[in-house]
């Protein structure tokens, strides 16, 4: 089966061919970071108004190089939510339009859910259940995934999330947006020790995160001027490396072992975590998995990726589908103080 996927729900406009055995046969992502540039971070209303300008030349850019007819798609896939409305909207109405032209099912694909499934797309080996940290702008959880649809989530962020962390203290080290590769680069000419930083929640029994502490750390570090912003950037992204594998190792040792450990999410791009979640993947004797790289920050292949899960289980959604501002992987889980969804 063939599935056009498409996601529109912060500041990627992006449209990919998928198969369901595991095929991109075309995708195009057009980046907003310079529109949003100047403001630091994304502004909702020309978030929206990019995609809706973006979007119809993109797919039709898709479907030429593929050299598909709207005919031969066997299911049209949309992100639904959650994300900037606006935006979400654009993506969503628009496949809702394709699939009622071209008479072909919808299905609505929770964002996360693209995130969760990526690595399936490019590792043909990562069987149900894995344990999975989602690390995004919006998001940091760990997720029992146990199949299609079904995700328990084990912790999430009671603050920040870490792509929020990585891209506030890149704004205040004058980097720049989006900041998680900028902060990553940096580290690179620093010592990972040369900072005194907090380890939020360090050894607490509950496996959740907070990273607002560290980012306000990293604040006072720069405001001190007494160190040099490579290594508070290296030292930074050391605590948060720490952070995780301590949260990672409350969560994953309150439970029975699961066979592999994946990460998603745009901070799955970041090679020194990718390294850590190695390093402790192989000590517990489980399998590592991370998307490559392009399938790490958002991206319409995850999104008809996931569409093409779906598709396998026979599953659609009615063409009055509502767009989700919010919408949690796991509507079952424990409210966390303080925590978003
Ligand atoms: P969500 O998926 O939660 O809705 P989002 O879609 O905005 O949020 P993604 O596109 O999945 O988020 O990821 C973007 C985030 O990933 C940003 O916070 C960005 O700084 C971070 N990021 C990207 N590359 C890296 C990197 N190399 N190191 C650290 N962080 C990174
Ligand atoms: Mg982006
Ligand atoms: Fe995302």
């Amino acid at each position: 089966g063939i599935v056009l996927g498409i996601e529109s729900s912060c500041d990627e406009t992006a449209a990919a061919l998928v198969t369901t055995d595991r095929r991109i046969l075309a995708q195009r992502i057009a980046s907003q970071d310079e529109a949003h540039a100047p403001y630091g971070g994304v502004v909702p209303e020309i978030a929206a108004r990019a995609h809706a300008e973006r979007l119809a030349p993109l797919i039709d850019e898709v479907m030429q190089e593929a050299g598909l007819e709207f005919a031969d798609l066997d299911a049209i896939a949309a992100t639904a939510g959650p994300g900037l409305i606006g935006g979400v909207m654009v993506g969503l109405v628009s496949a809702k339009a394709l699939a009622m032209a071209a008479d072909k099912p919808l299905i609505a694909i929770n964002h996360l859910e693209g995130h969760a499934l990526s690595p399936r797309l490019a590792d043909a080996d990562l069987d149900f259940p894995y344990a999975l940290l989602l690390v995004s702008g919006g998001h940091c959880q760990i997720l029992h995934v146990e199949g299609v649809g079904q995700y328990r989530r084990l912790a999430t962020t009671i603050d920040d999330a870490l792509g929020e962390a990585f891209d506030k203290s890149a704004k205040i080290l004058g980097l720049g947006y989006p900041g998680g590769p900028a902060v990553e680069r940096l580290a690179l000419e620093g010592d990972p020790q040369a900072v005194p930083l907090p380890r939020p929640l360090l050894g607490s029994k509950e496996p959740h995160f907070s990273f607002a502490g560290l980012k306000s750390a990293v604040m006072r570090a720069k405001d001190s001027d007494q160190h040099v912003d490579a290594d508070i950037a290296a030292s930074f992204q050391q605590a948060a490396i720490d952070c995780v594998l301590d949260r990672l190792k409350a969560a994953l040792d309150a439970k029975t072992p699961l066979p592999a450990l994946v990460v998603a999410g745009g901070v799955a791009a970041n090679q020194a975590i990718r390294g850590a979640l190695e390093g402790f993947a192989a000590e517990r004797s489980m399998r590592f998995v991370a998307p490559p790289m392009a399938l790490c920050t958002d991206n319409a292949a995850m999104i008809g990726w996931a569409g093409c899960e779906r598709l396998k289980t026979g599953q659609s959604d009615p063409l009055d589908f509502r767009a989700r501002p919010r919408w949690p992987l796991d509507p079952d889980a424990e409210p966390v103080r303080g925590a978003g969804v």
